[in-house]
């Protein structure tokens, strides 16, 4: 493999909730040395100042107006991402239960993602990034250098998330019906639905393992870096 390689990939990874993408996109990012940017984390940081301001997550134009008074960064440290919401680390509070369920709801606001997507796009501008979320490569780079999708069985989908939850003591059944509620609404909704770019390599992870899956990815990265060398 050829390190001297100059040009920096975008990377999309795009994929329903326990598909793996958070996983596989900070591994494969750690191993070319880019930035890994969760665009979820993102969503959660609005939704959480919502609710912590009492704001209808119905109300649109009051998200929209909120989003552009708050300074949502993600900084990618060695020990993992942190979200900063208006200065403060919110990474641990925005993956609680409330927060991924107004993360969900906000997201449906085509005002909000216009929002987000203008964000996500000056942040990964510059190339050498692994962004991960659901319309990364349909709707904030089209044009990106490689587009994967990574889907899974629901159920298995499900069993995964649940075994993550399970630490924390929360009941699995009600986990895998809030997984399959927000799956139905980013996959129904009118903005940007989650679906796979007509140009994404769909990998579908119910019967691999991370390391095949990571595998595979990296493979497909150097692929498109090796072509980029002989341009
Ligand atoms: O990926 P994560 O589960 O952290 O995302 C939280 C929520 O944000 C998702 O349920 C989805 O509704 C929304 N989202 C989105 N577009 C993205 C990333 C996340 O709509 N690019």
């Amino acid at each position: 493999m050829n390190d001297d390689l100059q040009r920096k990939l975008i990377i999309a990874i795009d994929g329903p909730a326990g598909a793996g993408k958070s996983t596989i996109a900070s591994r494969l990012a750690r191993k070319l040395g880019y930035v890994n940017l969760e665009s979820g984390a993102m969503y959660r940081a609005l939704a959480l100042k919502a609710i912590d301001r009492d704001l209808s997550l119905d109300d649109e134009a009051a998200l929209v107006k909120l989003a552009q008074e708050s300074r949502i960064q993600l900084e990618p440290t060695l020990g993992g991402n942190r979200t900063l919401l208006d200065g403060r680390d919110v990474s641990e509070r925005i993956r609680e239960r409330d927060v991924t369920e107004a993360a969900s709801r906000v997201s449906v606001h085509p005002g909000v993602r216009a929002w987000m997507v203008a964000r996500q796009r000056e942040m990964g501008a510059g190339g050498g990034v692994v962004m991960e979320g659901r319309d990364i490569g349909t709707k904030v780079f089209p044009d990106a250098d490689l587009k994967i999708f990574l889907d899974a069985d629901p159920v298995v989908r499900e069993q995964r998330r649940m075994e993550q939850q399970r630490i924390k003591g929360e009941v699995a059944a009600s986990v895998a019906a809030d997984l399959r509620e927000r799956d139905h609404r980013d996959r129904t909704r009118a903005a940007s639905p989650l679906q796979a770019a007509g140009d994404a390599v769909v990998i579908d992870s119910s019967q691999l393992s991370e390391e095949e899956v990571l595998g595979r990815v990296e493979e497909l990265a150097r692929e498109k870096l090796g072509a980029s060398a002989r341009r």
